[in-house]
């Protein structure tokens, strides 16, 4: 377990937008594995993280107080103390992003090829059994865009 695989994926974000404005104030190691900070944050929180056993890191703000929570507080000291890791992490999200994009475009394709080979009379049998399954707001749409009045 790391701090990123600790922490929620906006806890995360927030942490880098942080990170990338420079919040992080008076960081002190403590030794290799744990460092104290300020984050300034709508108040100035106090940090301590603990790189060996992230759920021991702390944070004084609302969310992280008294419980065993990866803030945003905690994950933006931890990428001013491993800068690499910031970077890892928005690669790595950069890959994600990239894959999800790739994964749509295959799936629009596939989708493509199969409504390229129906008739009308098929598209249209698939059209009804859609609306059938799909929620209310998606016939709705499809009566707007098409200029049908009810
Ligand atoms: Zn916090």
């Amino acid at each position: 377990m790391s701090i990123i695989t600790s922490a929620s994926g906006l806890s995360c974000w927030r942490g880098l937008d942080y990170y990338k404005s420079k919040k992080i104030k008076n960081i002190k190691k403590i030794n290799n594995n744990e460092y104290t900070s300020i984050v300034l944050g709508n108040k100035d929180y106090n940090v301590y993280l603990n790189l060996e056993h992230p759920r021991k890191s702390t944070c004084n703000c609302p969310l992280a107080n008294g419980k065993r929570i990866i803030c945003k507080h905690i994950v933006a000291t931890y990428f001013s103390v491993v800068p690499s890791s910031a970077k890892n992490f928005e690669e790595e999200q950069e890959k994600l992003q990239q894959e999800y994009e790739e994964y749509y475009e295959r799936e629009y394709n596939n989708a493509m090829k199969c409504l390229n080979k129906m008739s009308k009379k098929e598209l249209i049998e698939e059209l009804v059994y859609i609306f059938d399954y799909a929620p209310e707001w998606v016939y709705d749409n499809f009566i707007k865009r098409n200029g049908i009045e009810g």
